[in-house]
C-alpha cells in the first residue's frame, strides 16, 4: 500500500540579490495515513517554506530544484497547476497561519465555501455541506453568512479548518494554525484538532516554532535547522531523550505547555543565513557542545535507535538516506 506521503530529498530554493538561499535542503520523511506529524523549530529554518513545497503552493522566486513529493504514489512536483488544483481541497488541504490573509476579505465564509465546492464540481447540497463542516469545527452556521472580519481570531481560524474539511481529504497541512490566539484558544483549538483527525482520519502535518503545543498531539516531530531536518522521531522519544543540541535548546526554551514561555533563552544566537551557509555543522555557532571539527564538517543525518539525528556526536552511527 505504501505511505500516504512519501518526500524524497526536497530542495526548494529562493533567488536573491545575493544568490541562491537553500530554504529547503534534501528534506526527506514519509508519513502514513492518519498520521500526525509536527514540524518545529524557529522562524527561518525552513519550515513554512517546507510546507510550501511539499502542497507545491510555491511562487517566485521559491522554486523546487529537486526532489519528489509522492502523495498516494504521484509525484506532485511536476505537476500542472491543473492537476494540483485537482488534488488540493479534495485531497490535500493547507490551513494558513493566518485565516485573516487566507480568506477572501471581501466575501462572506460560506461563498468561499462555495467557492471551492463547486471548482471541484461538488454543485447539489453545497449550504447542507458547508454547515456540517462548520459545525464540526464548533462553529455556529449562521456565520455562514459572515465576512472574514466579523469573526474572532480563533472562530476564523476554525473556519479556516473546516473549509479544509468540505471534502474530508486524507492529508491536512498547517502552518502555524494557532499561533495568533492566546494559550487558551490555542490549547482548545489543539484539542479540537486532534478529536477532528481521530473521527475522521485524517494525516496532518503541522509546523509550529513551539514544540510543546505539538508534544501532545502529533506521533512524531521533525526539528527544522537551517533548512535541514536536525531529528526526526516519534515524539515522545524526541521529547524524553533529544538527541540533537538544538533540540535540546527548543525544549528549554518551552518549559512545559502550561508554563510562561521563554523565547528561546536556551539558545543565544539566530539560525544561519541561508544564502550563505557555513561549511560545517549549521548550528555550530550556537551549539553549546560544539567540538573543533563541527566547523569544518558537515554532518549527515545519522540513525541513532529509532530517530536520525544531523549531529557529529552520533558520527559513528550508520548514515541514514
Ligand atoms: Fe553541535 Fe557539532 Fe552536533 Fe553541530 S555537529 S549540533 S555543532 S555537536
Ligand atoms: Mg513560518
Amino acid at each position: 500500500d505504501g505511505p500516504l506521503l512519501d518526500v524524497r530529498g526536497l530542495t526548494v530554493e529562493y533567488a536573491t540579490a545575493r544568490g541562491s538561499a537553500l530554504a529547503v535542503d534534501r528534506v526527506g520523511f514519509t508519513l502514513d495515513r492518519g498520521e500526525f506529524l509536527g514540524i518545529v523549530g524557529e522562524s527561518g529554518c525552513g519550515k513554512s517554506t517546507l510546507l510550501f513545497g511539499i502542497a507545491q503552493l510555491l511562487s517566485p522566486p521559491a522554486s523546487t530544484t529537486a526532489g519528489s513529493v509522492l502523495f498516494k504514489g504521484r509525484d506532485l512536483v511536476g505537476m500542472t497547476d491543473r492537476q494540483l488544483a485537482d488534488v488540493r481541497w479534495s485531497e490535500l488541504s493547507v490551513v494558513m497561519q493566518s485565516a485573516m490573509n487566507a480568506l477572501n476579505p471581501v466575501t462572506t465564509i460560506g461563498a468561499q465555501f462555495r467557492d471551492v465546492l463547486r471548482a471541484h464540481s461538488f454543485d447539489t447540497d453545497i449550504g447542507t455541506r458547508s454547515r456540517e463542516v462548520m459545525e464540526l469545527v464548533g462553529v455556529d452556521p449562521v456565520h455562514l453568512d459572515s465576512y472574514p472580519h466579523q469573526l474572532s481570531g480563533g472562530m476564523r481560524q476554525r473556519a479556516m479548518i473546516a473549509m479544509a474539511l468540505l471534502f474530508t481529504p486524507d492529508l491536512v497541512i498547517m502552518d502555524e494554525p494557532t499561533s495568533a490566539l492566546d494559550v487558551v484558544a490555542q490549547r482548545s483549538l489543539m484539542v479540537q484538532i486532534k478529536q477532528l483527525q481521530r473521527e475522521l482520519g485524517f494525516a496532518i502535518i503541522f509546523v509550529t516554532h513551539d514544540m510543546s503545543l505539538v508534544s501532545h498531539f502529533s506521533d512524531r516531530l521533525i526539528v527544522m535547522y537551517g533548512g535541514q531536518i536536525a531529528e526526526l522521531g516519534a515524539t515522545r522519544t524526541v521529547f524524553d531523550t533529544p538527541r540533537h543540541p538544538y533540540s535540546k535548546g527548543l525544549l528549554d526554551a518551552f518549559p512545559s505547555i502550561h508554563g510562561p514561555r521563554v523565547p528561546l533563552l536556551g539558545i543565544p544566537g539566530s539560525p544561519p543565513d541561508l544564502a550563505d551557509l557555513p561549511t560545517g555543522c549549521r548550528f555550530a555557532a550556537r551549539c553549546p557542545q560544539a567540538m573543533p571539527s563541527c566547523a569544518a564538517t558537515a554532518p549527515e543525518l545519522y540513525q541513532v535507535e529509532q530517530v536520525r539525528v544531523r549531529c557529529l556526536l552520533h558520527a559513528h552511527e550508520e548514515v541514514t538516506a
